[in-house]
């Protein structure tokens, strides 16, 4: 099956006893036995739920992957890949350009508690193969990133880091995983354990979900034996999500890719409206010919994405300004939602990042960042257009 009809038929058998089309979502924390031992095969939700199993095979399904686990957030997700393949001394090697709250989740979280985390901030692939030793666990990287839209080639990622492996000598026992973080591009347009890497990590709260009404996150591994300790870690620790954001979820899958294509045409014009008005000093998307990645991001994905990023003349008055007066982008943290918002990083979703590290990165007061929605792209420009003005 192709992507489309994947995401409409994996998961979803009509239910055998009613015939419902639609599975029913299945809202039980125990499952009553026959007799002590005989199951139905479940036995707990947080081991494993009907309505939480038939999303994870959409989900592994779609990202090319033979498991996936369902997480409670995006971030519940990380620390279970983490937790469960990580142990104190074993160092790990990203991309600096990351979520906000994955780098606290690093630095706060597992740091203290003897994990590693070692960054480089150069998109050259040779960057990652360098940087890891005999104690690298796991490479981890985001693209395109947040908010910078830095775009990095995983195959390319992946093959500096097996070469390092060779290079040390490290066995088949301690191959280093690459782990994509997949939220900004989603399935429907790139596909990072295609290209290579062993895991791929979501907040399924952006355009999974894509409704802006759930919080979630999952793991999707390219070979079953890799997720079997997320696996375990996911019951033993238990961030799982109720069956109520595991069906919210999968419905977002159904049009996962009606969506993202709406949102990169809806994204692509904004974009080009944006370079043309004076009052940016800078426009970031790689669906524009300026982007510096922009042939990678053309190769590697099927799609530029939803989400465009601006540097406004004026700091982080005429930033605050302008956000204050959009009516159709709501001035709010997330994205990846059918309704378009607009973000101010350094004081929102990347406070958490040191002032100088995030002026080092670019991550300056007069950038904002859109998360373009599906609505009438004419309605999206006009709202920007008045709130230029203003
Ligand atoms: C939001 C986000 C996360 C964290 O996910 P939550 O669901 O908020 O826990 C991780 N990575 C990226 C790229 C994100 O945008």
């Amino acid at each position: 099956m192709r992507f489309s009809t994947k995401a409409i038929h994996v998961g979803q058998q009509p239910d055998p006893t009613t015939g419902a089309t639609v599975p029913p979502i299945h809202v039980t924390s125990t499952y009553t036995q026959a007799a002590p031992g005989q199951s139905k095969g479940f036995e707990y939700s947080r081991t494993d739920n009907p309505t939480r199993r038939n999303y994870e095979a959409a989900l592994a399904a779609l990202e090319n992957g033979q498991a996936a686990a369902a997480f409670a957030s995006g971030l519940a997700a990380s620390a279970a890949i983490i937790g469960s393949l990580l142990r104190p001394g074993d160092s790990l090697v990203a991309f600096s350009d990351l979520y906000g709250g994955t780098y606290r989740l690093f630095e706060r979280v597992f740091r203290p508690w003897g994990l590693l985390p070692r960054y480089t901030d150069r998109t050259d692939p040779a960057a990652f193969g360098e940087l890891v030793d005999t104690t690298t666990r796991l490479v981890w990287i985001e693209t395109p990133t947040n908010p910078l839209l830095r775009v990095l080639d995983i195959a390319a990622v992946v093959h500096a880091v097996r070469d390092a492996e060779q290079r040390l000598g490290m066995d088949a026992e301690r191959r280093i995983l690459v782990v994509v973080d997949n939220t900004f591009a989603t399935p429907a347009l790139q596909l990072p354990l295609a290209l290579g890497a062993d895991l791929a990590v979501h907040s399924t709260t952006k355009y999974v979900g894509g409704h802006s009404d759930l919080v979630g996150g999952a793991v999707v591994a390219a070979e079953a034996r890799t997720l079997e300790p997320i696996r375990f870690y996911q019951n033993a620790a238990g961030g799982v999500p109720g069956a109520f954001d595991c069906f919210l979820a999968h419905r977002g899958l159904k049009t996962l890719a009606l969506r993202m294509a709406r949102h990169c045409e809806n994204a692509q014009r904004i974009a080009e409206w944006a370079v043309s008005q004076g009052a940016f000093e800078k426009v970031i998307y790689p669906g524009l010919s300026t982007h510096p990645q922009h042939e990678l991001a053309k190769r590697q994905m099927g799609g530029f994405g939803g989400m465009v990023t601006c540097v406004l003349r004026g700091g982080f008055a005429a930033a605050s300004k302008f956000m204050a007066s959009t009516r159709l982008f709501s001035c709010a943290e997330s994205l990846g939602g059918v309704e378009s918002l607009i973000n101010h990083p350094a004081v929102m979703t990347h406070a958490s990042i040191p002032r100088e590290v995030r002026e080092r990165i670019g991550i300056v007061d007069g950038l904002v960042r859109l998360s373009v929605g599906v609505e009438d792209v004419a309605d999206l420009i006009e709202d920007l257009q008045q709130a230029l003005r203003a």
